[in-house]
């Protein structure tokens, strides 16, 4: 089966009498009335984290938007054919991953991709503790409430029922990840107002993605098996010890399925998602072999690949299904 089915030809590709209608609708949003927001915090974490989810619900007609808050200017370069972007060199990289990002979007399907703010409106902050965060102008550096002013003028425009980003720990630390969870969360408040974009809107449910540590560390021995049965490791840009990552260096782990509100399974979209994540070239290496599908960041060290992507409830009204829920919008109203 195809990993990203055609778009079907019968269905119109504009709705102008629909209040729905945003620029961007990809054909089939308008039947489905589903609209799913995404806050990412640098070009490639849309892919790494929810590629699949996004794949599969632009598959299946939703409005599906992602927002991503800086370039990632700061990232590391795999490529060394492309090491004179990096922002001690050229200072470069931004404008690159751009390209990346719209190539990623195409793998997946998602039409309606922005900058908040614009594209380099706010600079990629670099790891916590590095001289960069304290910058003008990074992520980082931003003014909550002025941040949160723009995405939810973003949010009355689209009207989600649905959004995602990272939990309050940014999933990792990353200043950036961190910032982009408190700009969604503001951003949800602020939209409940009328302002820019449009009328007052209610987002239903806010989702903060995560992978549960059993699931990461089945993936992690499949790893391993893969290498065992004489798949090439490491990946490029390796120079430590063992050629993979630990479950803890993965961003938003939660220690069991119990803590999970909804998986997506998205298996059939697990190409669209390794051909995104493959977009950022400059970020991410992939590779896929007779063991699975295994990616690295620039550190080389080898992580698991999965089309199954996890999501808890932002308001902390846990299911109680232990991830049993299938859909970010079960229990919506459409
Ligand atoms: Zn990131």
């Amino acid at each position: 089966m195809s990993a990203v089915p055609p778009a079907d030809p019968a269905r119109p590709t504009s709705s102008a009498a629909s209040p729905d209608t945003v620029p961007g609708t990809s054909p089939g949003a308008a039947a489905s009335g589903r609209r799913l927001l995404l806050v990412h915090a640098h070009p490639d974490d849309e892919s790494i984290t929810t590629g699949a989810t996004m794949a599969k619900y632009a598959a299946e007609g939703a409005h599906v938007t992602l927002v991503t808050c800086t370039l990632g200017e700061e990232g590391e370069v795999i490529p060394a054919a492309l090491a004179h972007l990096a922002p001690d060199r050229d200072d470069a990289l931004g404008p690159h991953r751009i390209g990346e990002l719209a190539d990623a979007m195409r793998e997946l399907g998602v039409t309606d991709h922005r900058f908040l703010g614009g594209p380099g409106r706010y600079r990629d902050s670099g790891m916590m503790g590095a001289p960069q965060n304290d910058r003008p102008g990074c992520f980082w550096q931003a003014d909550v409430d002025e941040a949160a002013g723009l995405l939810a003028g973003i949010v009355r425009e689209v009207r989600p029922q649905v959004l995602v980003t990272y939990d309050p720990d940014g999933g990792y630390g990353h200043p950036d990840h961190i910032q982009a969870h408190r700009v969604a969360m503001r951003a949800v408040e602020h939209a409940r107002e009328p302002g820019p974009g449009g009328a007052a809107h209610h987002v239903e449910r806010v989702y903060w993605n995560c992978v549960p540590r059993p699931v990461l560390e089945e993936g992690f021995a499949q790893l391993r098996a893969a290498a065992a049965d004489g798949e090439v490791f490491p990946f490029p840009g390796f120079t430590g010890d063992t050629g993979f990552a630990a479950p803890d260096d993965v961003p938003g782990v939660v220690e069991s399925l119990a803590d999970v509100d909804v998986t997506v399974h998205a298996e059939e979209y697990t190409r669209a998602k390794a051909a995104a994540m493959a977009a950022h070239a400059t970020q991410v290496s992939v590779r896929t072999g007779p063991g699975g599908t295994f990616f690295a960041l620039s550190n080389g060290l080898g992580q698991p690949l999965s089309g199954i992507e996890y999501f808890r409830r932002a308001d902390g009204a846990r299911t109680g299904t232990g991830g049993g829920l299938t859909d970010l919008f079960a229990g919506v109203a459409a």
